[in-house]
């Protein structure tokens, strides 16, 4: 007997979108079936008439639990996953990719245990992007095969310090190289925040030396040109190893967007991210008297690079939308508008897939399959969590999202999960997660968390040979 039934939703399947009934069997999808055709007697049948049946969402960009340097010293540490991925759950979203964040003198194994000891518990799925920084030692180096045997296949790497203070993430071109070539021989991925070092710290300085140091000035400092040049560089690096795989996480700028194109014309295993922030707000937002409130690293750019990102999204040059949630209270977002002690990350989870749904297939005609791909699909696929995660087919985890499209509501930070805060405060969403299951287990009912504690785990990673051979998605 089947545990849960579906019945008469619009389901996207990795074969498209149509009438079809779900049936779940323990953790999995035991079957996709004609409508009707699943046996009447199961532990429970859930009517969802009129509503979508998606993947439950995979974003594949978060930080939790994570240190927030101030400038007069010191620093804070953003919110637990419990928090986080209550508020993701809600949203619609079931896996959350973390960072495991390797510092000088520790082994990888390490790093990653302690990331897994904050872990317990989730509301959702997780895993692991490995984050390297610094000048890393060929002893750790040569640890990266293991950590990719052992599921982890993405490895995070900055090639900016990203701020004048909390400096040491940056890898610089050698080590970069060195990691790009073990990764590509033993089945990895580098996912990197690719900004130009030089012209970043070089900005910091001349606005501060001109005392144009408002937060309205971010864009001059992670800037387009910024984007563009680092892009390039990390791109023709990987024209010179065999097996490259690159993802570029929050591609924010026009410019990152055509360079991405660029090299997926010339068949390398490219992929970009971009956050349902930087599609939905521009650097006009740093005018408001609380602009500072939308900031996240890079920075917001303009309205022509908005238009390219959703051109990306819409036609396949980019693969996913991310968050890069760092959730704080709002009194700790919005503490400094300096340009060099601006908090970053922002309080997106919850709304991530709503909006896309929202900005994306309501308003822009993106396809359900396309909306699926990039909330869901596109991610499990680049971090190797497919079919696993991201596919509602036979055999797959049970990670569903029963999606009513028929809602109309105004977001308020007070009905969400995250902070007590949202960017999209005020904002009409066409549509929102009526009940939300994870691993076949009703996690949301009637847009309600369930009571308890979260039932999250973490997932292994190994990557398709497909991913690294050209871009596969
Ligand atoms: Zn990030």
């Amino acid at each position: 007997m089947l545990d849960l039934v579906i019945r008469g939703g619009t389901v996207v399947t990795p074969q498209g979108a149509g009438a079809w009934d779900v049936g779940i069997q323990g953790e999995r999808i035991a079957a996709i079936a004609a409508p009707g055709t699943l046996p009447s007697e199961a532990g429970r049948v859930i009517d969802a008439a009129g509503k979508l049946v998606i993947p439950g969402g995979i974003d594949p960009h978060v930080h939790t639990h994570w240190p927030i340097p101030a400038l007069g010293g010191g620093f804070m540490t953003s919110a637990p996953p419990e928090q986080v991925s209550r508020a993701a759950i809600c949203g619609g979203t079931t896996t959350l990719v973390d960072f495991a964040v390797w510092e000088p003198g520790m082994t990888i194994a390490r790093a990653i245990d302690e990331k897994e000891a904050v872990w317990r518990p989730g509301y959702t799925d997780h895993a692991l992007h490995v984050m390297l920084q610094g000048a890393v030692p060929p002893e750790v180096i040569a640890e990266i095969p293991e950590a990719i045997q052992a599921g982890f296949p993405s490895l995070k790497i900055f090639t900016t310090d990203v701020r004048p203070i909390g400096k040491g993430r940056m890898i610089r071109l050698g080590h970069l190289w060195a990691i790009m070539e073990t990764a590509a021989k033993h089945g990895g991925i580098l996912a990197i925040h690719a900004e130009d070092d030089d012209l970043v710290m070089y900005m910091y300085e001349r606005l501060e030396r001109e005392g144009r140091t408002d937060i309205q000035h971010m864009p001059l400092v992670h800037s387009a040109m910024s984007e563009d040049i680092s892009f390039r560089r990390v791109l023709r690096l990987a024209r010179y190893v065999e097996g490259a795989a690159v993802y570029f996480v929050h591609v924010s700028a026009g410019a990152g967007v055509e360079a991405i194109a660029e090299a997926r014309g010339a068949g390398l295993a490219i992929y970009g991210e971009t956050l349902h922030h930087y599609a939905t707000f521009t650097a006009d937002a740093y005018l408001r008297p609380d602009g500072v409130l939308f900031h996240t690293y890079p920075s917001l750019k303009h309205e022509e690079d908005r238009q390219r990102l959703w051109t990306g999204l819409r036609n396949g040059t980019l693969s996913t939308v991310a968050t890069d949630e760092l959730c704080t209270p709002r009194a700790v977002k919005v503490r400094s508008r300096h340009v060099a002690d601006a908090t970053g990350g922002h309080v997106g989870v919850e709304t991530r897939v709503p909006i896309i749904y929202t900005e994306g297939v309501s308003k822009r005609g993106m396809s359900l399959e396309r909306f699926a791909d990039v909330t869901s699909t596109n991610a499990a696929k680049i971090l190797g969590l497919y079919p696993k995660k991201g596919a509602l087919a036979p055999g797959s985890d049970a990670d569903l999202v029963i999606f009513d499209p028929t809602v109309r509501r105004a977001l308020r930070a007070e009905d969400l999960h995250g902070s007590d805060y949202s960017a999209w405060e005020g904002w009409e969403v066409h549509g929102w997660p009526a009940a939300v299951i994870l691993r076949g287990q009703v996690a949301v009912e009637s847009g309600k968390l369930i009571p308890g504690p979260g039932n999250g785990r973490r997932v292994s990673g190994k990557l398709a040979a497909a991913i690294q051979d050209g871009p596969a998605v």
